[in-house]
């Protein structure tokens, strides 16, 4: 799918500051496990933490092809910026779509300007794939509600100066909480909010520079106004704000690829065996031909998913969904292929390929796994 002239221009604006200024932080804020606030600082001045905010808040107001072309780019740079940064746009993205004109105000333009950070707040130790059975209650006390539960899993979760949290909206004397999402709602929440705690950071596999945390709500109150939806419509928000953030995973999955596959091309160019480059080997040139279908094949899926979000034409969920399951699996295949093309090579850190490898897999899981997203597309299907 073709760009428009101005895409083209951001793509090619955002590979720059991706091969610049993100890659050269990769290796070391991967063995470090620390996110590269700089490179969070460059993406600020770049309009991106702006990107899904409407202009009347400063913001980049990106239609969603932009959006999957620009998570595309940084992830090239690095999964774990293009993770922190499409949490940010769900964060401010909550707080646009449904917050009220004075909390809207409040917080957008400095989220803009890329500080605070945003976090979002819905999988729960118990409650990953099905979110309606979250056990965090919000409990009504006069103009207030107060917050009790622990989130999981959360990017951005120490780094954030905000998050966006969803909980069971439940009567003062409900116990336990009742079942299913029926009361769901959400949230803005202040990081300093009294009650609020950080957990220790997890050990991953992968995605290693990306800031992920638990948060423990215990007796976190908020002012009603804080509220951004109904009792009761908190599911549906988050469902429709996710449909949007699974194109933008779905992008980065495909710029991760795209990245394994320029190293194994670099590679089998310049290594030599048997007299030749190994890239004259008929194998070799097969995989690279099947990861560069692979990769373009999830980029045409992304954009078109894109286009229709932005066209509002046809079933954008089942189509976001189809992009997310098709190129997270792609990337894992393709990190794992470009590792091959690299030999032994590929399995030590002097390559950024076995990095690609680790990080691949969060894709499919976050925002929803494979499974899911085929339970998705299974159910539009036949619906
Ligand atoms: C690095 C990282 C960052 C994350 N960031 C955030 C964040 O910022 N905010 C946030 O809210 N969450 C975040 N998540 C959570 C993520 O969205 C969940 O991990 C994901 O939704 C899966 O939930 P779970 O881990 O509880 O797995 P489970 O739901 O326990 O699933 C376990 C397995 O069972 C399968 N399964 C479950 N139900 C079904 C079913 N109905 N049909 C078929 N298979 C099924 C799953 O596919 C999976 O293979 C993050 C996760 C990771 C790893």
């Amino acid at each position: 799918m073709a760009l428009s002239a101005t895409q083209e221009a951001i793509r090619e604006t955002v590979r720059e500051f991706a091969v610049e200024e993100i890659r050269p932080t990769l290796r070391e804020c991967d063995r470090e496990e620390r996110f590269p606030e700089g490179v969070w600082n460059g993406l600020a001045d770049l309009d991106l933490t702006g990107l899904t905010t409407p202009g009347s808040y400063g913001g980049f107001d990106a239609d969603r092809v932009t959006y999957a072309v620009v998570n595309e780019e940084v992830a090239y740079g690095s999964l774990s910026v293009a993770t922190a940064l499409s949490v940010h746009c769900l964060a401010t993205s909550c707080i646009a779509e449904f917050g009220d004109g004075d909390l809207r105000e409040a917080w957008l333009p400095e989220m803009v300007e890329g500080r605070p950070v945003g976090a979002f707040a819905l999988s729960e130790p118990d409650a990953g794939s099905n979110p309606a059975e979250m056990s965090t209650t919000a409990t009504r006390d006069g103009d207030e509600w107060v917050l009790d539960g622990t989130k999981q899993w959360i990017t951005n979760g120490a780094r954030a100066g905000v998050v966006v949290v969803f909980a069971k909206a439940e009567e003062a004397d409900a116990e336990p909480p009742t079942r299913g999402g029926g009361s769901v709602t959400q949230f803005l929440v202040p990081a300093d909010a009294e009650g609020l705690s950080v957990g220790d950071p997890e050990e991953k596999l992968g995605l290693r520079a990306s800031d992920t945390v638990s948060l423990t709500f215990d007796g976190v109150r908020v002012p009603d106004r804080y509220r951004l939806t109904e009792p009761g419509r908190g599911l549906a928000a988050a469902l429709s704000i996710l449909n949007g953030g699974r194109v933008g995973i779905a992008a980065q999955a495909v710029g991760l690829g795209q990245a394994a596959l320029d190293e194994a091309l670099e590679y089998a160019a310049e290594r030599e065996q048997f007299d030749r480059p190994i890239g004259e080997f008929q194998s070799v040139r097969h995989t690279l031909a099947e990861m560069h279908t692979q990769v373009q094949a999830g980029r045409l899926l992304t954009r078109e998913a894109a286009r229709r979000m932005d066209a509002g034409e046809g079933d954008a969920r089942l189509a976001a969904s189809a992009a997310k399951c098709f190129a997270s699996e792609a990337a894992v295949d393709v990190t794992a292929d470009a590792v091959q093309v690299h030999g032994g090579a590929g399995y030590t850190t002097d390559h950024p390929v076995e990095q690609f490898y680790r990080d691949a897999t969060v894709t499919t899981i976050y925002e929803g796994t494979t499974q899911i997203q085929k339970n998705v597309i299974a159910d539009r299907l036949l619906d």
